[in-house]
C-alpha cells in the first residue's frame, strides 16, 4: 500500500460510512475514486490538501419544499434540492432533474459527475446539479407552471450569474426553463444568463437544444478515429427518447450511420430502415406522446416492451442516451456477441460498475459520460457569455465551438490516460484531466 492508496481507501471508508443511504453517489464516486490514484502518486500534495475529503462532500446542499396547486385546487407539495458541489473554477453549473426518482443521492451523484465534465469542457464553470421529484407528465401547462414558478421562489435565493446558474436535464426542458426563468424575472430582474437553456427570443444560444446529441457523437467520431475507425455505415443502438436521444440520432443519421433504436421507460421502438428522426420530434416534442406512437406512424417500425438491452440485435456502436443505471453487467457481456465494439454515454452513469467492468474486459472502446455528454453544458457555457455580451451566435458558429470543444477534451482525455501510465483508458483518462485542473485551482486558493 502506497500512501496514495491508503489514502484513497480512506475517503471510500469515511463517504461509506458517512452517506450510505445514498447508493448513487457512493457509485459515482467510487467509479472516480477507482481511476485517480495515479495522480495521487504523482501530487501528494493533493493528499496534504485533502483534495478529495472536500470533493466528496458538497460545499453546499439545499433541500426545500415546493407547494403548488393541482387544477383541482389541491395543495400538492414536492421535495426541491440545489447542490452546489464545487465553485473552485466557476460558478456552480448544472441541470435541474425533475423526475419521480429523484432525491439526494441522485442529485449528488449528478453533482460529483457535473464537478469533472465542467472542468474537462475547459470553461470556466463549476459544478451543481438540482431538481425535485415532481414530474411534468400527465400534469397541464398551468399545473407545469405554477409548480415551476413556485421552485424558483425558493431557487432564487441560491444562484446568480457568478454564483450558481442551472438549466435542464431529465423532465426538465424550454417549457420549464421559461417559466422558471419567467418567475425569476419577476423577482429579480431580466439577468438572462442566470438560467441556460432558454428560448431563443429571450438570452438562448442556437444549438443548444442539439448540443448534448451531437456533442456525443462528435465525441464518438473522434474515439473512433484515434482507433482508426470510421462511423460512416456503422449500425448503432440508442437508449432513451428525450432531448439527448433525439439529436444523437439526428448527428449519427447525418455522419452516415443507421440508428435502429430508440427508448421510453416501457419499451423500444426498433426500425431496420433506420429511425426517422422527423417523425421521432413530431412524436416526441411536438405531441409529447409515447413511442408507441412512432410505430403507428412508421409502418417498418416496431414496438417492443422491455429493455432495448435485453434485444437480441447485431450492431457495432452502443448509445446509452436514457438514465443511470440501465445497463447491467449481463447486459453488457453480450455487447461483443452482438458485434459492438464502442460505447459512448450520452445519460449520466447509464452503465453499472459491472458493466463498465465487461467493457474493459472485452476490449470495447468505452466514452464515459462525463466527458461524451459534456457538450450540453459546454455550450451553456458558450450561452452564458452571449448573454454576458448581449450577443447572440449563429448556429455554425456555436455548433464549431462545440465540436471544437468535444474533440479537445477528447484529446485531453487521451493525453492524461498517457501522462498518467494508463494509455487508452478513457474512463481514467478524463476523471484525471478533469480531476487535475481542478484539485490545481483548489490547492492554489486555500482552503
Ligand atoms: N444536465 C446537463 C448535464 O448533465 C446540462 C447541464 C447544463 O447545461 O448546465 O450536463
Amino acid at each position: 500500500m502506497t500512501q496514495a492508496t491508503d489514502y484513497i481507501a480512506q475517503v471510500a471508508a469515511d463517504l461509506a460510512k458517512r452517506d450510505p443511504n445514498q447508493p448513487e453517489f457512493q457509485e459515482a464516486v467510487s467509479n472516480f475514486l477507482g481511476t485517480i490514484t495515479p495522480v495521487f502518486e504523482k501530487h501528494p500534495e493533493y493528499i496534504k490538501a485533502n483534495v478529495l475529503g472536500r470533493l466528496t462532500e458538497p460545499e453546499r446542499a439545499i433541500s426545500f419544499q415546493v407547494p403548488w396547486q393541482d387544477d383541482e385546487g389541491n395543495l400538492r407539495i414536492n421535495r426541491g434540492f440545489r447542490v452546489q458541489f464545487n465553485s473552485a473554477i466557476g460558478p456552480y453549473k448544472g441541470g435541474l432533474r425533475f423526475h419521480p426518482s429523484v432525491n439526494l443521492s441522485i442529485i449528488k451523484f449528478l453533482g460529483f459527475e457535473q464537478i469533472f465534465k465542467n472542468s474537462l469542457t475547459g470553461l470556466p464553470i463549476g459544478g451543481g446539479k438540482g431538481g425535485s421529484d415532481f414530474t411534468s407528465k400527465g400534469k397541464s401547462d398551468a399545473e407545469i407552471m405554477r409548480f415551476c414558478q413556485s421552485f424558483m421562489i425558493e431557487l432564487q435565493r441560491h444562484i446568480g450569474l457568478d454564483i450558481d446558474v442551472p438549466a435542464g436535464d431529465i423532465g426538465v426542458g424550454g417549457r420549464e426553463i421559461g417559466y422558471l426563468y419567467g418567475m425569476y424575472k419577476r423577482l429579480r430582474g431580466a439577468e438572462r444568463g442566470i438560467l441556460t437553456g432558454k428560448g431563443l427570443s429571450f438570452g438562448g444560444s442556437l444549438a443548444r437544444t442539439e448540443a448534448t446529441g451531437y456533442g456525443l457523437l462528435y465525441y464518438t467520431q473522434a474515439m473512433l478515429k484515434e482507433n482508426d475507425k470510421d462511423i460512416t455505415g456503422k449500425r448503432i443502438v440508442i437508449s432513451g427518447a428525450g432531448n439527448v436521444a433525439i439529436y444523437a440520432t439526428e448527428k449519427a443519421e447525418q455522419m452516415g450511420a443507421k440508428v435502429l433504436t430508440v427508448s421510453d421507460s416501457n419499451g423500444y421502438v426498433y426500425d431496420e430502415n433506420g429511425i426517422d428522426v422527423a417523425v421521432l420530434k413530431d412524436v416526441k416534442e411536438v405531441r409529447r406522446a409515447r413511442l408507441t406512437e412512432y410505430a403507428k406512424a412508421v409502418p417498418s417500425a416496431q414496438y417492443h416492451e422491455g429493455s432495448v438491452w435485453d434485444a437480441d440485435l447485431k450492431y457495432d456502436i452502443a448509445l446509452p442516451c436514457a438514465t443511470q443505471n440501465e445497463i447491467n453487467g449481463d447486459q453488457a457481456a453480450k455487447f461483443k456477441a452482438a458485434g459492438v465494439f464502442a460505447i459512448a454515454e450520452g445519460a449520466n452513469m447509464p452503465s453499472n460498475p459491472e458493466a463498465i467492468a465487461s467493457y474493459k474486459a472485452n476490449g470495447i472502446l468505452y466514452g464515459p459520460a462525463k466527458a461524451a455528454n459534456a457538450g450540453g453544458v459546454a455550450v451553456s457555457a458558450l450561452e452564458m457569455g452571449q448573454d454576458s455580451r448581449r450577443m447572440a451566435d449563429s448556429f455554425d458558429t456555436v455548433d464549431g465551438q462545440l465540436k471544437e470543444i468535444m474533440e479537445n477534451l477528447f484529446a485531453n482525455s487521451v493525453a492524461a490516460a498517457k501522462e498518467y501510465g494508463v494509455a487508452g483508458d478513457y474512463l481514467a483518462g478524463s476523471n484525471i484531466a478533469g480531476f487535475v485542473k481542478v484539485a490545481d485551482a483548489m490547492t492554489a486558493q486555500g482552503w
